[in-house]
């Protein structure tokens, strides 16, 4: 079965719930999409791109003394902190750039949160020279300085929201508002499988790349195939990137971690199959934080790429088929990963990536001694060290 449907479904999820004026620029979005999927030309470019402006293929590593701490696992680990700015991101943001400008459109929008999609939009932008503007809450602005910055020094106009809880969710309000009203020349660059059909599928077709580079990779390393594969959940763009290959294998195990924050109380994390209820949220429906009214619920994860009430409708799909596992990590434990990691590996993960390997830390010991799991390394920590620092009592 090909999903989603003709109609933008993943069983009873995802769909386009929009406004009126939205359905001819999503219509016109999937058209242009499905035609450039299939041009050799496109994905030449794509792919050349890929190789040499990105640093892929990402390599794969394998970190024996950190696969000892989490129950004797044999440990790889996919390397996409290691992507021309330090994410997965840029691999979707790269992708959707160069169809805008196949489409003819020169001005492109994004909301961002913690500023890593933002950055990979301006990086694209910059490189493909259209004009791009990024929507952010004041909030992020204000905790992640750096990236403001960064997107700034590469031509970005970054437009601060005042509105809600001036955080990603009221960008998104933004970015849409803005996206009705300028359709004509601009297209929305929206970074995680979410928002209304086609974004969840195209988002999921460019960050693809990562399952394949570590099948392929794991392979010739090992002879074989992951028993298991493990990756942190936020919207769930990276998750499905390394998943999406691996789906129709059934003898691999597929598990995403959402971010437990700092207990179960409505507000104070971000797993949305533990504490979700079915609902609409930016044009697809899915698993939401919600309170008894139906009102979004505020987040809490201390990685504030993890931190958004709904979840990629294709990953609700797959919870309730069982094919994919979903668990959650709280504050702590991804903290203790990231430590953890960092001293026996000289990796700085992600606070985001140390949710995907903090859970093996806890719970591989029930994967098997010697098991061969693969973990998404979605990003680097770089840009987490001051916040940690400061966490911790420490100066940055
Ligand atoms: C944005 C981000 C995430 C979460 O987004 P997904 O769409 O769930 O992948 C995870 N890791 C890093 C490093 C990120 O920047």
């Amino acid at each position: 079965m090909i999903l989603p449907n003709r109609s933008g479904f993943f069983g009873d999820f995802g769909g386009k719930f929009v406004p009126e004026t939205l359905m001819a620029p999503l219509d016109e979005l999937e058209r242009a999409y499905r035609v450039a999927r299939k041009d050799r030309a496109f994905g030449r470019e794509l792919d050349l791109l890929l190789k040499n402006f990105v640093g892929r293929p990402t390599p794969l590593t394998e970190v024996k003394r950190f696969g000892e701490l989490c129950g004797g696992v044999s440990l790889f680990l996919k390397r996409e902190d290691l992507n021309h700015t330090g994410a997965h991101k840029i691999n979707n943001a790269l992708g959707q750039a160069l169809l805008a400008k196949r489409m003819g459109k020169a001005r492109i929008i994004a909301e961002t949160g913690a500023g890593q999609h933002g950055v990979a939009t301006a990086t694209a932008c910059a490189l493909l020279g259209l004009e791009c503007v990024v929507y952010m809450g004041e909030v992020d602005m204000a905790r992640q300085e750096l990236n403001v910055f960064r997107m700034r020094l590469m031509g970005a106009e970054v437009v601060p929201v005042a509105s809600g809880s001036r955080t990603l969710k009221d960008a998104i309000n933004e970015a849409i508002r803005d996206w009705v009203t300028n359709v004509g020349t601009t297209h929305y660059i929206i970074g995680s499988v979410l928002g209304p059909h086609p974004y969840p599928m195209i988002v999921r077709d460019f960050q693809a790349v990562i399952g394949r580079e570590a099948l392929a990779q794991l392979r010739r390393e090992t002879g074989r195939e992951p028993d298991v594969a493990v990756a942190c959940i936020g919207g769930g763009s990276n998750a499905i990137g390394l998943f999406y290959e691996m789906l129709k294998r059934s003898s691999i195990r597929l598990i995403g971690v959402e971010a437990g924050g700092r207990g179960p109380g409505l507000g104070d994390h971000a797993a949305r199959f533990e504490g979700g209820a079915l609902g609409v949220l930016h044009g697809t429906r899915s698993m939401v934080l919600q309170d008894a009214h139906g009102q979004i619920a505020e987040t809490h994860s201390v990685s504030a790429g993890l931190d958004y009430p709904s979840i990629g409708p294709e990953h609700a799909y797959y919870q309730g088929t069982k094919r994919i596992e979903y668990h959650s990590c709280d504050d702590a434990l991804a903290l203790e990963a990231f430590h953890r990691l960092s001293e026996t590996e000289g990796i700085i993960p992600a606070l985001e990536s140390a949710h995907a390997i903090g859970w093996l830390m806890r719970n591989g010991e029930t994967l098997g001694t010697g098991s061969l799991v693969v973990a998404n390394l979605s990003g680097r920590g770089d840009k987490d060290v001051p916040q940690v620092a400061v966490m911790e009592g420490r100066e940055p």
